[in-house]
């Protein structure tokens, strides 16, 4: 089998799994993330701030949504502060560094991206993206007569279309947790949590630090669109 169907393969049984997990979540979807990302319960008052925040809401089915700790080693996941992909996984140190204000719009942030779908629509971008960049080659490559060349020139290809769009959305999909648990926590009468999350941006920007990456709006711009929410 040649290396892109498997591709289409494996991204196909990724998509039908979030689809299944994540408008019935259960037992069985929970373990397998939990074997992937760390089966470590979350201190109760974590499991008890992200449970707070599905709640608000609306979120059912919370059982079956693990919080846990990140344990398992791969750099990438490490660096993540939290995430949620069919359940909420916490960097225990990270964690325990935010005051408990930042945690409280932390646990709302994360929910929110449960509540927006972002992790199957994600996948269902990148898919998307991948078979239209396999699309484009099959319109713009059939020229080129040596198979290596036409190979290389998919790859790279789908490679420069996947790192321009998958990043993009991401940025796209964080940026609308952030303004979603800001907007939820207004209406629960919680703006001093949104007033103090821009306030601790707003000091890392006063240091000189507007740090910003492939998948994470700077700190200007999230400081930005939280203060337009809070007027
Ligand atoms: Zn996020």
């Amino acid at each position: 089998m040649n290396i892109k169907k498997l591709l289409i393969i494996n991204f196909i049984v990724l998509v039908s799994f979030n689809c299944y997990a994540n408008y019935a979540p259960n037992q069985i979807a929970a373990n397998v993330c939990c074997k992937l990302f760390g089966n470590k319960d979350a201190s109760d008052q974590a499991k008890q701030l992200i449970n707070q925040a599905r709640d608000s809401f609306g979120i059912s089915q919370t059982e079956n949504l693990p919080v846990k700790y990140i344990t398992h080693k791969p750099a990438w996941l490490q660096q993540f502060l939290a995430f949620t992909w069919l359940g909420t996984w916490i960097n225990k140190n990270s964690w325990e560094n935010l005051s408990d204000q930042e945690q409280i719009f932390a646990a709302y942030h994360e929910t929110a991206h449960h509540y927006l779908n972002h992790p199957l629509k994600q996948i269902y971008f990148t898919l998307g993206t991948f078979i239209a960049s396999i699309a484009l080659g099959r319109v713009c490559i059939p020229s080129v007569k040596s198979k290596l060349l036409a190979c290389g020139l998919q790859t790279l290809l789908s490679a420069t279309l996947l790192g321009l769009i998958v990043p993009w959305y991401a940025k796209l999909c964080e940026k609308e947790a952030d303004i979603k648990a800001a907007q939820k926590l207004c209406t629960l009468g919680k703006k001093d949590i949104v007033k103090h999350q821009i306030a601790q941006l707003s000091s890392e920007l006063d240091q000189g630090n507007n740090c910003s990456s492939l998948f994470f709006p700077s700190i200007n711009d999230q400081v930005t669109y939280l203060q337009e929410i809070i007027q």
